[in-house]
């Protein structure tokens, strides 16, 4: 093996990452899934929208360019390059901080030259014997705290392999839509992760049977998982009487996983059938096409004649939040303030209606 690889293409070596570890510390076979997974192409969760939209962010917060980003994503770029600056001078002593952008560590085991492990903190910075990590989390789904996430003890103790002059490590994440506290790990506790760290993947290779739980959410083994499998199969033997209380939380926690299976299922298949339309016998892609107006003022010049313009806007819709985002940049308003101030400033001219409530789930105490 080339040590060149291990820089360009660490899932390929089938380490596994920090960005994982949450998962195997619950769930130990997790691992050999998701590399059976790869290997068969029936891998989830790796290429999502959502995930796409992660890595533009990411990439454009690294060189600095949110030019190549579309409004919204421009707004959260910059929302959390503020959280950076003010998490940065709440952290810092003095002026001269040492910063590490996208940088990739690796853990090996004394006396060993390849890595066992690896993770890539969005960012790290230090100063002396201390460090500040800071992880962007970009999806809507709240994360465990950072006194408690096992991915930013992983960055930290990766971090204190690399840099063992360290003796205090502050651990934080940013978020465009939850705040978390950050926590701060000393050595001895660096130390307990480590250990920890280093009994999971002793276990890999005898990792037993998978584990059900919260921590299966972006596993990408979920669709070839025996356990997950099962839990499907239960699903189908007809509820007679639905239960209540915790139960009823273990039901819904069991159907939204078996829902999330099934809408990968479903994206495996789409991605086939758009390079071989014949591959599934009965099933076909059906595209619709979309028609709209992308610039409402051509259209307008073009009808000058015959509409008025309260008979043109009568047939068109507007956005509020691109009309609140415009208003709140123009009157220079913070983000966080725009909603309650536009809303406010524009009186009854919005109106608002109460949608049908969804079902979110709140905490993962009921998970089996
Ligand atoms: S889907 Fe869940 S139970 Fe199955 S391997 Fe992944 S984490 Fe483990």
């Amino acid at each position: 093996m080339h040590l060149s690889l291990l820089s360009s293409d660490p899932e390929r070596l089938g380490l596994p990452s920090g960005s994982h570890l949450e998962r195997l510390v619950h769930c130990r076979a997790s691992h050999a899934m998701s590399m059976k997974a790869r290997q068969l192409g029936q891998a989830t969760h790796e290429d999502s929208e959502a995930a796409q939209q992660g890595t533009r962010i990411h990439e454009t917060l690294h060189t600095g360019n949110l030019e190549e980003l579309g409004p919204e994503e421009r707004e959260l770029a910059e929302d959390l390059r503020r959280q950076e600056l003010d998490l940065l001078s709440e952290w810092k002593r003095d002026s001269t901080v040492q910063e590490r952008r996208e940088e990739r560590f690796y853990l090996r085991r004394e006396g060993h030259l390849f890595p066992i492990f690896t993770g890539q903190p969005d960012l790290v910075f230090s100063q002396g014997n201390r460090a500040l990590i800071i992880d962007r989390k970009l999806g809507r789904r709240q994360v465990s705290a950072p006194s408690e996430n096992w991915q930013l003890r992983a960055y930290a103790v990766l971090l204190a392999q690399a840099d063992p002059g360290l003796e205090e490590i502050t651990v934080a994440i940013q978020s465009p839509f939850f705040k978390y506290q950050p926590a701060i790990y000393g050595c001895e506790e660096l130390d307990q992760f480590h250990r920890l760290i280093l009994t999971v993947l002793a276990s890999l290779s005898d990792p037993g049977e998978p584990m059900i739980g919260s921590w299966c959410t972006f596993c990408p083994g979920s669709m070839i998982c025996p356990a997950r499998s099962k839990e499907r199969n239960q699903l189908a033997i007809p509820v007679q009487e639905l239960p209540s209380g915790t139960d009823a939380a273990r039901l819904l926690e069991m159907v939204a996983r078996v829902e999330a299976v099934c809408d990968q299922i479903k994206a495996h298949y789409k991605a086939q059938l758009e390079t071989d339309s014949s591959c599934v016998p009965g099933w076909r892609l059906q595209s619709s096409s979309r028609r709209w107006i992308p610039h409402p003022e051509q259209a307008f010049e073009r009808l000058i004649e015959q509409f008025s313009v309260s008979e043109f806007l009568e047939c068109t819709s507007v956005s509020v939040s691109e009309l609140e985002r415009a208003w709140a940049s123009k009157n220079n308003v913070p983000t966080a303030q725009a909603r309650v101030r536009f809303s406010r400033y524009m009186g009854d001219c919005i109106a608002e209606k109460r949608v049908a409530p969804s079902l979110r789930q709140t905490t993962n105490q009921h998970s089996i």
